[in-house]
């Protein structure tokens, strides 16, 4: 089938939680993907920073193809070994103790609350059960991470949201402060807002979150489920700020594309979470766990951080070469490949544009061009999507 054939079955079927672009995609390779008509497309939104690696790692397939023939599912009944290494591998390399596996990064917003809850209650008391998130921020799509998100538009319709969550602005310290109370038992921030229109806080933020944290007994939850994995030229976005929470969740580029989440804790809060407390069927089974073990090593054994640095700050400066030409290119700004390009015009007409000369890229909060492309980009694929979207912006307005 075509395309065109393709997006009307879907019409037909699928239900339209998605503004879905016109584009089926089929194959991927690196940067690379192909649609159904054999068109290809460069990548710049990698399943919006899920392949980190690029399409179909070589390594990932591998580790897929491999643990497919041997052990898919068993069921978390019993040990899995996978599981085990890939949890040894993220402990050892941040400051957690332990890991829960789930398969998407709410669940692991859904651990991390539940944790919270569960350790602050029985430490410091039953009226604890309050969580601080920040304004724009965002943390998924089931109710509690619905409730947690401090977004309008991802809340309105599915009242009453989940009791407990307060909202303060994103890189206000004060602001927290003030929000601290008797019944605040966690603060859950985004290193960086990606969803949020790619937001930096200052690292005098985090170490000001971190105090507020220790004065009250509050727990730090890191929702790294973007940043994650190497996203912003460390494995780990907090490694930027000085400052280590007490919770960290991921997901998105975990297993290389394959669905897994994460949470992992320190040891004190860990034990809080026994036998029966929590849990998943499919979470952290042989198949993905196999594909995020590829993943990670990969990562850390082929140089892709400092790769990430390169190509973050080449990116970062050919886009702000580009901002001096175009007067509605208002800012830059980015960490590793984690990058915005704030406008002062929406951004979605030039995302359509794009789409037509076979790039994809994306928009945040209307007027925020994000670029989140693999990691494993080249200089030479950042050159050609900079000269199809200057291609564009001269359309939108002449240079
Ligand atoms: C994508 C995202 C989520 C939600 O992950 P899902 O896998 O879609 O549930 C949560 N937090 C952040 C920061 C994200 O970017």
């Amino acid at each position: 089938m075509n395309s065109k054939q393709w997006i009307e079955k879907a019409d037909k079927y699928i239900i339209k939680t998605y503004g879905r672009y016109p584009l089926v995609p089929v194959k991927g390779e690196g940067c690379y993907l192909w649609d159904a008509d054999g068109k290809r497309y460069l990548d710049f939104l990698a399943g919006v920073a899920v392949n980190n690696l690029g399409h179909c790692h070589p390594r990932v397939v591998a580790a897929l193809q491999k643990q497919a023939g041997e052990l898919i599912h068993c069921s978390n009944f019993y040990h899995i070994p996978q599981q085990i290494e890939l949890a040894e591998l993220l402990c050892t390399h941040s400051f957690a103790d332990r890991a829960f596996f789930c398969n998407s990064g709410a669940e692991a917003n859904e651990a991390a609350i539940k944790l919270a809850r569960k350790y602050s209650r029985e430490k410091f008391g039953p009226e604890r059960f309050e969580i601080i998130t920040a304004i724009s921020s965002f943390h998924g799509r089931t109710m509690a991470t619905v409730s947690a998100t401090g977004q309008e538009k991802v809340q309105r319709f599915f009242d009453p949201l989940l009791h407990g969550f307060k909202h303060v602005p994103f890189n206000d310290a004060d602001a927290l402060r003030s929000a601290v109370s008797p019944l605040t038992c966690a603060v859950m921030l985004e290193p960086i807002q990606g969803e949020g229109g790619v937001v930096i806080p200052s690292a005098e933020y985090f170490r000001e979150v971190r105090r507020i944290c220790d004065e009250n007994n509050l727990i730090l939850i890191f929702d790294e489920v973007q940043t994650g994995i190497g996203r912003t030229g460390k494995l780990f976005a907090y490694e930027h700020f000085d400052v280590t929470p007490d919770i960290m969740t991921l997901a998105k580029a975990l297993a290389g594309g394959a669905p897994i989440g994460t949470m992992l804790a320190r040891e004190e809060l860990a034990e809080s979470f026994g036998p029966g407390t929590h849990g998943s069927t499919f979470g952290g089974n042989p198949l993905v766990t196999a594909a995020a073990l590829a993943a990670v090593q990969t990562i850390l054994d082929e140089g892709i951080l400092a790769h990430t640095v390169k190509m973050g700050d080449y990116l970062t400066g050919q886009l702000k070469i580009l901002q001096e030409k175009f007067a509605f290119i208002t800012e830059v700004r980015g960490i590793g490949l984690i990058i915005g390009a704030e406008l002062s015009i929406p951004g979605s007409e030039i995302v359509k544009k794009a789409l037509g000369k076979g790039l994809l890229i994306n928009v945040a909060q209307d007027r925020v061009l994000r670029f989140v492309p693999p990691l494993i980009v080249q200089e030479q694929e950042i050159d050609e999507m900079i000269r199809i979207l200057e291609t564009i912006l001269s359309e939108v307005q002449p240079a």
